[in-house]
C-alpha cells in the first residue's frame, strides 16, 4: 500500500498512513477525516532523476537514508 501524508485541521498536524487509495483515513487522536496531502509534484519521468540526485547528494555527505538497507553499502 502506498505511504500518504495527510492533515488533520482540528488537531493541526500532519502524519504518513498506509491507505488504500480509497479509504477515508480518520485521524488518530481526535477522529476527524483527515485531508490528503498532494506534496511535491513529480513531473512524469522526472522522479527517477530527482531520487538519483537525492542520493548522490546523501552520500557525498556520508549518509545512505535514501538507499534501502539492502542497497547501503557494507561496513556502514
Ligand atoms: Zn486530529
Amino acid at each position: 500500500m502506498p505511504l500518504f501524508d495527510f492533515h488533520c485541521s482540528a488537531c493541526n498536524k500532519s502524519l504518513e498512513l498506509l491507505v488504500k487509495s480509497d479509504a477515508k483515513p480518520v485521524c488518530p487522536d481526535c477522529g476527524a477525516e483527515l485531508a490528503k496531502l498532494v506534496s511535491c509534484p513529480v513531473a512524469p519521468g522526472g522522479s527517477a532523476a530527482i531520487i538519483a540526485s537525492a542520493r548522490r547528494r546523501a552520500a557525498s555527505e556520508g549518509h545512505f537514508s535514501n538507499y534501502k538497507p539492502s542497497e547501503r553499502p557494507r561496513g556502514k
